[in-house]
């Protein structure tokens, strides 16, 4: 093969009329006009001088062009890096810096600020948006057919920036083969078809909607509805005509928020697939008992693609990430990276074709990371039980050391969340003369609710020992997330830095 993941995703649909997205309005793009549009991309990048191995970065709105170029790199064997559109010109500097891209992409509205950016390291500014751009003009103008990348498994394909949660974002470094081996397992174990229609109303920029959503539908030969972003009534309206749906635990609260929702609307749906931030057991059982279907919660990383995954058929655990993907290998390490008894928290390592070829200008990082033999340290706290299931505990970086003792801060949300009024919480740590940490807990109101914190109080002294009470709690309207839904702990933690010093 030449290119491996543009010969299995992409070659052998170029002539099929078959539809590859439903856009909202209406209109649909075949898997034809889709792999010709992918060959115009191809042939505008290679005119900008690009070559093999040179990277992009990619800040552009959801549209089906921007999911054209993003294949347009892997034909022309362009390394490309999709960014947050979120992001300021001050942050996507340190990404066209850091990754030493040699051409930006932005939204048209954002040429002049990110056109100075890019010029400050030597880098070229084109435009693209769903209304064109001046990429899109070069594509009108290129052939729909275009030479294929000598490309094998281990090129690089992609740096996909981490999301930032825990520190400065950090380029993963992700080859073909690492891709497309997580998307094939993916078809398999969650049984995509050609037949299924897929809700996507994830962001493009993320491992969970590009590579997890895209490329899953991609190997099946399947068709998605293509959604600017999330937006609870057109996911209704659309889906007594599809088949499944990736989200993150949002969609799925969002969905039960909304009084159209009822069971009948899924009567044609077979898969609901949450990951990228934890679900709760509750979201999941109220989930059940309007639809009818359990939720299948998996677990990935930008690193690592997907490495988790409750099974098809068989026990979808609520509060669980499921079994290790076919293939991967999963383990629950102490600090050493030698495993634990079953039932003991400890670190996950990973290792498997999906896993990363460590980030790109970090050699530290990577060192610190990536095992010489091959398992990486997620940083996620996790249990397994006796059949294999993973929970994840906690992120390594939220652990709370209070006193010498450890604070898993799940144990005290899940008790908080269980009180009367209380929809959810999240727990920190924050600095403490004498422990050199405390917990300190904010709990977010069920509507129209106010929880007696004293009560809270008085149930959380009865129910864990002491030292894991939090010092300090309070009522907040809504939780501090990203737009993957993670609740950024570090910010809370920033904003109760100084509650006791
Ligand atoms: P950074 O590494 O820059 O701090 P990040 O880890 O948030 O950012 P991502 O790679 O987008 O960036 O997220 C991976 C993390 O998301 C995992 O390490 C895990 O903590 C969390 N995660 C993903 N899926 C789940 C899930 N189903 N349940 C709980 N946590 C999940
Ligand atoms: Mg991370």
């Amino acid at each position: 093969m030449s290119n491996p993941l543009y010969d299995t995703l992409l070659g052998p649909r170029s002539q099929s009329d078959k539809v590859f997205l439903h856009l909202p309005a209406g209109d649909v793009v075949s898997y034809a006009a889709f792999v010709g549009r992918v060959s115009q991309f191809a042939n505008a990048l290679s005119d900008l001088g690009l070559q093999p191995g040179e990277r992009v970065a990619l800040q552009v709105e959801k549209c089906p062009d921007a999911l054209a170029l993003i294949f347009g790199c892997i034909q022309a064997g362009v390394i490309f890096l999709p960014l947050n559109t979120g992001y300021t010109p001050d942050e996507v500097r340190y990404f066209v810096e850091n990754s030493g891209a040699r051409v930006l992409v932005c939204d048209p509205s954002r040429a002049e600020v990110l056109g100075v950016v890019a010029a400050g390291y030597d880098a070229g500014c084109e435009t693209l948006g769903p209304e064109g751009g001046s990429l899109a003009i070069r594509a009108d103008a290129a052939p729909t057919t275009a030479p294929v990348a000598q490309r094998t498994g281990e090129d690089l394909a992609a740096f996909l920036y981490t999301s930032g949660t825990t520190g400065r974002s950090k380029g993963a470094m992700l080859s073909q083969n690492n891709l497309l081996s997580n998307a094939l397992t993916l078809v398999d174990l969650w049984r995509f078809t050609g037949d299924d229609v897929l809700l996507h109303a994830l962001p493009i920029f993320h491992t969970h909607g590009l590579f997890v959503a895209t490329n899953v539908i991609l190997a099946a030969g399947a068709s998605m509805v293509f959604f600017p972003k999330l937006d609870a009534d057109a996911l209704i309206d659309w889906m007594p005509r599809a088949t499944s749906l990736m989200g993150v635990p949002t969609f799925y609260t969002r969905l039960l928020d909304n009084p159209r929702f009822d069971g009948d609307m899924a009567r044609n749906m077979r898969l609901f697939i949450s990951g990228s931030a934890p679900l709760l057991a509750e979201t999941h059982r109220l989930f059940e008992a309007r639809t009818g279907h359990r939720i299948l919660e998996r677990y990935g990383m930008t690193e690592t693609n997907m490495s988790t995954s409750n099974p098809y058929d068989g026990d979808r655990r609520a509060g669980t990430v499921g079994l290790p993907l076919p293939g991967v290998e999963a383990k629950v390490c102490d600090d050493t990276g030698s495993e634990l008894p079953r039932g003991e928290i400890g670190g996950l390592e990973v290792r498997g074709p999906n896993v990363f070829q460590g980030y790109w200008q970090m050699p530290e990082k990577t060192a610190a990371e990536l095992r010489d033999n091959g398992f990486f340290i997620t940083g996620d706290l996790t249990v397994m039980d006796a059949d294999g299931y993973v929970t994840i505990v906690g992120r390594g970086k939220d652990l709370i050391i209070s006193g010498g003792f450890n604070i898993y801060p799940k144990e005290i949300e899940e008790l908080l969340d269980a009180q009367p009024g209380v929809l959810e919480s999240a727990v920190v740590g924050v600095p403490h003369p004498d422990f050199g940490e405390t917990p300190v807990a904010v709990l977010v109101p069920l509507p129209d609710q106010v929880p007696d914190l004293e009560a809270v109080g008085a149930e959380v002294s009865a129910r864990l020992a002491r030292f894991k009470h939090p010092r300090h709690m309070e009522l907040i309207d809504t939780l501090p997330r990203n737009t993957m839904g993670k609740v950024q702990k570090a910010a809370l933690r920033e904003r109760f830095a100084g509650l006791f010093s």
